[in-house]
């Protein structure tokens, strides 16, 4: 279809309204006010969500450093902070009882830190930013980046108004291109435009190892008071995963009766039935977990991946047009399981990097690489080296982790081995019949009983995510070959992606083609926009593209 398309000129073009592209704009909006010798640029900040924090989950708890940096008045300016954190502890669980872990080191521990909702964060430091005079277009998706002759010049936005068939209908609007002399990217886990300058920029990743994923699902509750205290902070290792696998859980308490319940899965797992979202609703049905949670309600539900190798997995961070922030620089320490202010960090550093070619007139490579060597002097950098072996010390297992984890804190992040060489997540997956062999287990699909009060099923889950999209469109999740689904797949693998969604977007239903025989079927309306399909399919025939913009998951204090 030729399309002409609007050409809309900036300065700045930041992808994303999370915490790093939120703390560019309003890091660089006042240093060009406090400096005065500059005009303000024009920046065009754009967030697929519906409104800023839409699409913001995360755990979380909140190591404030990177927020103090950008907003040291940030309390006196009434940045919403659930709940400095009191108490903190660690629990192994086994299938009926949890054993606390007797200490905690200062590695692990979060004295200082803020138990926060990122929905709620965002939102505010959105204020801020559009305080200072830069505007954010919420629901505006990107669709593609645009790269002329090995240089990143801006982002096509989404078509609006295409039916399934990819034909325009009445109230078709083409997106447009916005050609910027800098594009950055902030747009979090493994998103689709950040994939996109991977494949087409090899140099950008040439030294990374793959990186290794996460799918954190959560739950926020109201429980009844005397169960938990505000800033109350507990992480579970253990039961429901297998010791092979990796994998933990997590209780924060925002309030005396707000708790967020969550828990993280490794996609690096040989199970081709593994799901996240099955193993936290099993995590529920603990005595540990049902203390807290008995006589509660569930209010709000999401799920995300987390970048979770660390720094040996962080790709270049410039190129020429080109910055990376934030998840989409693989910013987070996996030893603490916390970005935002690593996130935060990285567009303060962007930020005054850009300042720099503004004063100087100069968005050259070079001068855009003046963001890598501020990365490479900051504490930012010092913190992600200290942790870089963290994820990969276990490979081989929770026991040899806890013991490899322990040693990298006395020699500067070392350990016992540096720079683990590790393949993509999807090629840890077993196929039916090697999964005996390579594992000891039988292969058992795991299963609670969902009683609707403590465990829910998919669907139940993903009402509580706010969740939207327009039926009638383009569908956004693109499957390269369904041939492969529809048999290859179900043979070899039994079809993981009805398994690993943690929404239930992806179905065998029968094929009434073919007697006795299933096929796959796809609700993209469900799509929470974790991203874990196109990170895990074994095939790699799923992609995972935007859908217009303003629509997804709408999460509230998540
Ligand atoms: Fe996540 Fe993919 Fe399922 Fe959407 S379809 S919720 S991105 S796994």
């Amino acid at each position: 279809m030729d399309i002409e398309r609007e050409i809309l000129p900036t300065d700045i073009l930041i992808v994303g309204a999370g915490p790093a592209g939120l703390a560019l704009a309003y890091k660089l909006a006042k240093l060009v006010e406090a400096d005065g010798s500059v005009e303000m640029p024009e920046i065009l900040l754009m967030d697929k969500g519906a409104h800023v924090g839409a699409h913001s989950l995360s755990g979380a708890v909140m190591d404030p450093r990177g927020l103090a940096e950008l907003i040291p008045d940030y309390k006196e300016l009434g940045a919403p902070l659930e709940a400095e954190v009191i108490a903190d502890a660690m629990y192994y669980l086994n299938k009926q009882s949890a054993i606390r872990i007797p200490f905690l080191p200062k590695e692990l521990s979060n004295e200082g830190n803020y138990i926060v909702s990122l929905n709620k964060l965002t939102a505010w430091l959105g204020e801020q930013v559009e305080a200072c005079g830069v505007d954010i277009y919420a629901g505006l998706a990107g669709y593609d980046l645009i790269i002329k002759d090995d240089r990143v010049t801006g982002v096509q936005t989404v078509d609006m108004g295409l039916n399934k068939e990819g034909e325009p209908r009445s109230n078709f609007e083409p997106g447009s291109i916005i050609e910027a002399k800098v594009t950055v990217l902030c747009e979090g886990v493994h998103g689709s435009l950040t994939r996109r300058a991977f494949e087409n920029i090899p140099c950008l990743r040439e030294d990374s190892l793959p990186q290794a994923y996460l799918t954190g699902v959560k739950e926020v509750w109201q429980v009844p008071e005397g169960r938990i205290k505000a800033g109350q902070v507990y992480h579970t290792i253990g039961w429901p995963q297998p010791h092979d696998e990796y994998g933990g859980g997590w209780v924060y308490a925002m309030s005396d009766t707000m708790v967020s319940v969550g828990y993280a899965v490794g996609l690096a797992s040989p199970d081709p039935m593994n799901d996240p979202h099955m193993k936290f609703q099993r995590l529920k049905t603990h005595p540990f977990m049902r203390a807290i949670l008995e006589g509660g309600e569930m209010l709000h539900y999401g799920a995300k991946t987390i970048p979770d190798n660390g720094f040996y997995s962080m790709p270049k961070l410039t190129h020429d047009g080109l910055l990376l922030c934030g998840d989409s620089a693989g910013m987070l320490n996996p030893q603490k399981l916390k970005g935002i202010h690593l996130a935060i960090k990285s567009g303060i550093m962007a930020a005054e990097t850009l300042f720099d070619c503004l004063k100087n007139d100069n968005f050259s490579a070079d001068a855009l690489a003046g963001y890598q060597q501020r990365f490479d002097q900051s504490w930012a950098r010092e913190e992600l080296y200290k942790t870089r072996n963290f994820h990969a010390s276990f490979k081989g297992g929770l026991l040899a982790g806890l013991f490899h984890g322990a040693t990298q804190v006395f020699c500067g992040g070392r350990g016992f081995f540096d720079h683990r060489v590790n393949k993509p997540d999807y090629k840890y997956m077993c196929k039916l019949d090697e999964y005996g062999r390579m594992t000891g287990r039988d292969l058992v699909k795991e299963k609670v009983k969902f009683d609707n009060k403590y465990t829910f099923d998919k669907l139940t889950d993903v009402y509580k995510s706010g969740t939207m999209h327009e039926e009638e469109q383009l569908p956004h999740l693109v499957i390269a070959d369904l041939d492969i689904c529809n048999n290859q797949c179900t043979e070899e693998y039994g079809n993981p992606c009805q398994h690993f969604c943690p929404a239930q977007v992806y179905e065998m239903v029968d094929d009434d083609s073919r007697p006795g025989k299933k096929k796959l079927q796809l609700t993209p309306s469900n799509c929470i926009h974790c991203k874990t399909c196109d990170i895990v399919d074994p095939y790699q025939v799923i992609r995972w593209v935007v859908p217009q913009g303003g629509e997804g998951p709408n999460y509230e204090t998540m």
